[in-house]
């Protein structure tokens, strides 16, 4: 039987490798995920926020999303911002005859997929050695699929992946405290039309 691995383990051990200031482009899915994210990485890399949510179904919603994230990134001046189409199409594409699979089946898994690729994609292009998500501090979300599909598709680009799991330690508690110092909007679904319909 395969040994689970602990990813915060194996983050820890990349961190004390790293030279101070290594350029890290990190995937986030909101504001308030990427809170305790930033706080955590922000003393190791010069962090650049890559915003990248095909899978937000409501222009409306999406345009909130950002714009809280780009507010917290003015308040804290933690990471530089980086914004891709919002692509839904993509999503949509990519969700088609899944629409009925439950929360963490496979539609989570390729959206996962999709949003992860991207960011791999767009490290490669831009230069950066490293690449992560917000992704793993959601204690609703499967840490071991995305640190599978980081270490997959950083392979794939050649660019680091640095592995996560940022609920652990307290992280999804952290990032409940920092939404309310910043006052961050905090959505009560994931994203997807689906995730509306179970409130995942
Ligand atoms: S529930 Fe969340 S992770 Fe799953 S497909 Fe919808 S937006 Fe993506």
């Amino acid at each position: 039987m395969m040994m689970k691995r602990n990813y915060e383990l194996l983050m820890q051990e990349q961190l004390k490798k790293i030279e101070k200031g290594t350029p890290l482009l990190l995937h986030s899915c909101c504001a308030p995920c990427s809170s305790t994210c930033l706080e955590r990485l922000k003393e190791y890399f010069q962090i650049t926020v890559l915003y990248y949510n095909p899978n937000i179904d409501e222009r409306e919603e999406y345009e909130k999303r950002k714009a809280e994230q780009i507010r917290f990134l003015k308040e804290t001046g933690w990471a530089d911002f980086l914004d891709c189409d919002h692509d839904n199409e993509a999503f949509e594409e990519m969700a088609k005859g899944l629409e009925l699979e439950p929360e963490r089946g496979k539609r989570c898994y390729l959206c996962y997929q999709l949003r992860l690729r991207k960011t791999a994609e767009v490290a490669k292009e831009k230069g950066y050695p490293y690449f992560a998500t917000t992704l793993t501090l959601s204690p609703y979300k499967n840490a071991e699929w995305l640190n599978e599909i980081g270490e997959n598709e950083g392979g794939r680009y050649e660019v680091s992946y640095l592995y996560t799991d940022f609920k652990k330690k307290g992280g999804y508690h952290r990032s409940t405290e920092l939404s309310r110092e910043y006052n961050l909007y905090r959505q009560d679904f994931c994203g997807c039309r689906f995730s509306k319909r179970t409130g995942q």
